[in-house]
């Protein structure tokens, strides 16, 4: 028998990342590549199986302690993928089942918001802080809750939904089946369409916000209220369950000057004073790793 070593998967819609820690924390390996585009799940696995054994392979002398993944999408208690729209091969598939099956050693699986969230707690910008929120804005927006030093989960394993709160009267369809979500007015994806729209060519999120520096209208408009919807759903979450931290993540975080700092003000203007009084919004300090050391949170304390 080697040295236990724990995997932690982060399998998102456009990139899987992979990393193997040992128990004094230290990373082996990581590995971070695209996640290949509408594959069978069972072939996905037998990819990522692959690259961990590579991982374990490089270092000798190591065991597979456990195996903690997670995933864009609805993922119930049970660790079974309700539906991913951002890796539709998912849709309805048993994700931890399958996974120990393929392994044979203790699995676990948590929405990647999750994952993120605790990660940003036990070991970036949210140590320490009791109750906060990650909310990471990218491709989507997604969220994940820490109540009183805990994942807050909900009933069902669906809480945290913030992409899908209802903040503008708003006729964009969103995967979930409803208009006037959150993701489908204040994402990366979101602005770079509406920009499109408005000046009849493709744009992407970077020249939405390159034109906005310009003082574009056109991307005035489409950033103004992209970050008014936002500060809206992020507000009535303050407004609900008063953290004491707030931690941006995502693509967009990094744009303080347009988008940040507008949204601090926004923020005035639709949370309670008391809530907004005690609570600090920062930026994440793991950046897109934040989920797999979330995993690996999870895992040393489940399985250690
Ligand atoms: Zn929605």
């Amino acid at each position: 028998m080697g040295d236990p070593v724990y995997a932690a998967v982060d399998l998102g819609g456009t990139k899987i990342i992979i990393m193997t820690v040992d128990r004094e924390r230290s990373v082996k390996e990581r590995v971070e590549f695209s996640t290949p585009p509408a594959r069978a799940p069972a072939l996905m696995l037998r990819e990522i199986k692959d690259y961990i054994e590579l991982l374990l392979g490089k270092q000798g002398k190591l065991q597979l302690a456990s195996i903690g993944i997670c995933c864009a999408g609805f993922v119930n208690k049970e660790g079974h993928v309700i539906s991913s729209p951002n890796i539709p091969a998912l849709h309805n598939f048993p994700l931890k089942i399958e996974t120990e099956g393929m392994f044979s050693v203790p699995v676990i699986v948590e929405n990647d918001a999750n994952a993120a969230a605790y990660g940003e707690y036990r070991f970036g910008a949210g140590r320490g802080s009791a109750n906060m929120l990650f909310i990471t804005v990218s491709t989507g927006v997604g969220c994940g809750i820490i109540l009183e030093h805990k994942i807050y989960r909900g009933s069902g394993g669906f809480a945290g939904e913030l992409g899908h709160f209802q903040v503008a009267e708003d006729q964009t369809p969103c995967a979930c089946g409803n208009r006037g979500c959150l993701e489908k007015l204040s994402s990366g994806e979101a602005i770079a369409w509406r920009a499109s729209q408005e000046y009849a060519q493709q744009m992407d999120t970077a020249d939405v916000f390159q034109a906005f520096r310009k003082g574009e209208p056109e991307s005035k408009l489409v950033i103004d209220r992209a970050v008014d919807c936002l500060a809206r759903g992020i507000a009535n979450a303050l407004n609900l369950l008063n953290p004491e931290k707030v931690i941006i993540g995502g693509g967009v975080s990094n744009e303080e000057e347009c988008f940040i700092a507008p949204l601090m003000e926004c923020l005035h203007k639709y949370t309670i004073a008391p809530a907004l009084k005690m609570v600090e919004v920062c930026k994440g300090e793991l950046g897109a790793d934040a989920g797999v050391w979330g995993m690996f949170a999870l895992m040393e304390e489940s399985f250690s």
